[in-house]
């Protein structure tokens, strides 16, 4: 059974297929945006396909890559009705899109997953975008794809630590909105895992959910999804991105948020417990690093563009599986929280 998303009455199927299948479904005439990685991983796949390849890496994700990919499609005569389809992880999912929403003012986009992350994650909820020097993401927009198909055997090409990268995602999710799942997903660390296909269902049912109630982010449904995100976005900012994976940094967020929320007297004990046991089981890191300043972690997040009128917002667990925001947390708690680490 394909899941259905909503998008503002633009639903799309999430449908988990073989690769062979999903070829046989892509629109007839279609662009695949790629990187370097899966072209040398999956040259099958790609064969007799109008191809662009980019580097891989979040660097791709800017303006030169940008421009490169739209002008390769304009020499080569793609139209209205030619799809753009992204075989990659969430750096070529967000690119691809972002060259869909915008090339000839938007033409069909058809994400193709390929990381944990990107099936459990980015590749739904209709966010494209890509980066200025100035910060991340801050050119995009809304623009749902025609459907989003993944291939979990694509997982297996994944080096480990990409693997663990989602799994903090998915864990994520169990924290939030899902005790059962917290259950079904212990011991879960390999692609191979007889369980993966129905725990990343799972995870694009839940963030369905919320995206479908909030499809623009304007309601604050989905702050929900920022659980770890506050903190784990500071992180990602002052290492420079890149030398910390996201998923590494919403773990340390994760564990420290789940903290924060016990300090306010909103967390039980035994959840932070839980939060920092599984994602250290996972492989993940669940401290900050030697080192780190929580002073610049501070500042980063009072620029966060969550953050409104100079409050921090969060999104904090309060029994397991269940969260909601908090808009007013204190400062010093959450400064407390960085300096014990
Ligand atoms: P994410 O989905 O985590 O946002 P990226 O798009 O940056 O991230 O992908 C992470 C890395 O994994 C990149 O180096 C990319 O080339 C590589 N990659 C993506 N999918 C696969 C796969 N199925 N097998 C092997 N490597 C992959
Ligand atoms: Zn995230």
């Amino acid at each position: 059974m394909d899941l259905i998303v909503e998008h503002e009455g633009k639903p799309y199927p999430v449908a988990f297929r073989s690769l062979v299948q999903i070829k046989d479904a892509l629109p007839t005439s279609r662009a695949v945006v790629t990187d370097e990685n899966l072209a040398r991983l999956y040259p099958g796949f790609l064969e007799g396909e109008r191809v662009v390849t980019v580097a891989p890496g979040e660097a791709s994700k800017g303006l030169a890559t940008y421009e490169r990919v739209v002008r390769e499609l304009a020499q080569s005569g793609a139209d209205r009705k030619t799809a753009i389809v992204g075989f990659g992880g969430g750096v070529v999912g967000d690119l691809a899109g972002f060259v869909a929403a915008t090339y000839l003012r938007g033409v069909p986009f058809v994400q193709i997953p390929t990381t944990l992350l990107a099936q459990v994650d980015s590749s739904v909820g209709a966010k494209v975008g890509i980066d200025l020097p100035e910060g991340k993401n801050l050119l995009g927009s809304f623009w749902p794809p025609i459907a989003v198909y993944a291939d979990l055997g694509t997982l297996r090409t994944l080096p480990a630590r990409e693997f663990r990268n989602g799994l903090a995602e998915v864990w994520k999710y169990a924290y939030i909105m899902d005790a059962p799942l917290a259950s079904a997903l212990e011991g879960l660390t390999q692609p191979g895992d007889p369980r993966l296909e129905g725990v990343v269902r799972r995870c694009v049912e839940l963030k369905a959910e919320v995206v479908g109630e909030d499809p623009f982010e304007r309601s604050g449904r989905r702050a929900i999804l920022n659980f770890g995100h506050t903190i784990g976005h500071a992180i990602e900012a002052v290492t420079g991105y890149g030398a910390v994976l996201h998923g590494e940094a919403i773990a340390i967020g994760m564990v420290l948020e789940a903290r924060l929320g016990e300090r306010l007297g909103i967390t039980p004990p035994e959840t932070t417990a839980l939060v920092r046991r599984t994602l250290g089981e996972v492989g993940l890191p669940t401290a900050l690093r030697e080192g780190s300043d929580p002073d610049a972690l501070l500042g980063v997040m009072r620029r966060d563009k969550k953050a409104t009128q100079g409050r921090l917002a969060f999104s904090l667990v309060e029994t397991l599986g269940t969260c909601k925001l908090y808009h007013d947390v204190p400062e010093d708690a959450v400064l407390g929280v960085l300096q014990a680490g």
